[in-house]
């Protein structure tokens, strides 16, 4: 989108074209998102199988063929180790053995570059292993007993499935979690909110905005069969379910009760959003187009959920801390970080930094705007205000 509007421009990268997908995930991991979804401006996937979820080799294989297609710009092996307001405007960016003066950076580091992992680990005692999703890649790394997986969003929930089905006892702490079936209706539940027009809901347009930018992913898998993953499955597959890890205290970890009304909360958002599937598929006349209106299981609540586990008794012998991602700007030396380490920004125009700019952060300008398929239009939008801002400094 630069190049269309001949902005002179560069990409700057640590490590290879799709560096996230290569080095950051597990082994088995492919996407949540449907193919039909990998969508770049410009460029879409255009294979066998448009409702299957990607590989990371082929998520890996689609970005470096986006990059060739558009004829990216793209330094590899260049990381940004500094970026600070320059003396005379602009900026001024140490990257790889160089160094760039520019009017404009954009970030676009990603909004999952470290694990999340809350201070309490500090209090696991050293016979437990902790494994975070970065260190993480499959379940023959774990030391043979118990597991506990720390988090039900997307990762938890898919990383206590794939270890339970290794044969471990494992159990899951669920705090604040997002339900959804892998399928309503006949169609990909990724592909309602799409149609609904869920995900193009936009920023200024959300209500309590700071907590929509913090909603944990959806209790999500991709896998060939199209199965749902949520605390019904896991529960069916042997996990153990516990309510959220509140302490750890002299080697006991604490768990929270009040699974019923965490659970009937996450059943009740689920009923609403399928509710508003269902609204726009009447309003736009094509109730008849989609399998009748479903309704699912509410989450069993278990008979005795735990409320503490001794974690020096042997019962547990590795940690999966599946507790979010957050974005790293230790190379950003310009005052624009919060202190929770959130960047300050309008819709991904940084606040009080003139020129600067973000990309792929959650709910950045949209609901879409932390999937692949949310870049194009949140970077259409940037680009717009970039090459405005450009133009009123130039003329300044
Ligand atoms: C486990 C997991 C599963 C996901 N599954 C899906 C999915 O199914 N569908 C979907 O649409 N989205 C998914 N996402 C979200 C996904 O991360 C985004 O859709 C997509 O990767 C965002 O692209 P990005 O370029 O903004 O960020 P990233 O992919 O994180 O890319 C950022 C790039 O910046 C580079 N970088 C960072 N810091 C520096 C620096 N200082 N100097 C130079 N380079 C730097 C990194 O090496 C990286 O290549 C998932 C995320 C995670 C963590």
């Amino acid at each position: 989108m630069l190049a269309e509007r001949a902005i002179d421009h560069v990409v700057l990268e640590r490590g290879e074209v799709a560096n996230s997908w290569r080095r950051e995930r597990w082994d088995s991991l492919r996407l949540l998102t449907p193919s039909a979804q990998a969508r770049l401006p410009g460029y879409r996937y255009e294979g066998a199988d448009p409702d299957g979820y990607m590989t990371m080799a082929e998520v890996v294989d689609f970005v470096a063929g986006y990059a060739a297609a558009s004829q990216a710009p793209v330094r590899t092996r260049t990381p940004v180790t500094r970026v600070s307001a320059a003396a005379g405007g602009g900026y001024r960016v140490i990257a790889g053995d160089g160094e760039i003066h520019c009017r404009s950076v954009v970030i676009a580091s990603g909004a999952c570059n470290a694990p999340h992992v809350p201070a309490l680990r500090a209090a696991v005692p050293s016979s437990v292993a902790c494994f975070t999703p970065f260190d993480y890649r499959n379940p023959s790394q774990l030391p043979e007993g118990g597991v506990l997986v720390v988090g039900a969003s997307a990762t938890g929930a898919q990383l206590a499935e794939e270890i339970r089905r290794s044969g471990r006892r494992v159990t899951i702490a669920v705090g604040e979690h997002v339900r959804l079936p892998r399928t309503y209706r006949g169609r990909d539940v990724l592909w309602w909110m799409e149609a609904s027009g869920v995900w193009n809901q936009r920023y200024d347009e959300i209500d309590d905005l700071v907590r929509a930018r913090r909603l944990p992913s959806p209790q999500l898998v991709g896998t060939p069969e199209r199965a749902s993953l949520d605390l019904n499955t896991l529960g069916d597959a042997g996990v153990e379910i516990v309510g959220r890890l509140s302490t750890i205290r002299d080697g006991r970890a604490l768990f929270s009760g009040g699974l019923r009304n965490l659970f009937s909360l996450a059943d009740l958002k689920m009923d609403r959003l399928l509710d508003t599937f269902d609204e726009w598929a009447r309003a736009s006349g094509r109730d008849a187009d989609f399998a009748p209106r479903e309704r699912f299981e509410p989450t069993r609540v278990p008979e005795r959920s735990r409320l503490e586990i001794d974690l020096n008794s042997g019962e547990i012998r590795s940690i999966v801390w599946a507790t979010g991602f957050r974005p790293e700007y230790g190379w950003l030396d310009v005052p624009v970080v919060d202190h929770k380490g959130q960047l300050r920004h309008d819709g991904g125009v940084v606040e009080d930094a003139p020129g600067l700019y973000a990309i792929g952060l959650p709910v950045l300008r949209r609901r879409k705007s932390t999937f692949i398929l949310g870049a194009e239009d949140d970077a259409r939008d940037i680009v717009a205000h970039l090459e405005g801002y450009l133009d009123s400094s130039k003329e300044r």
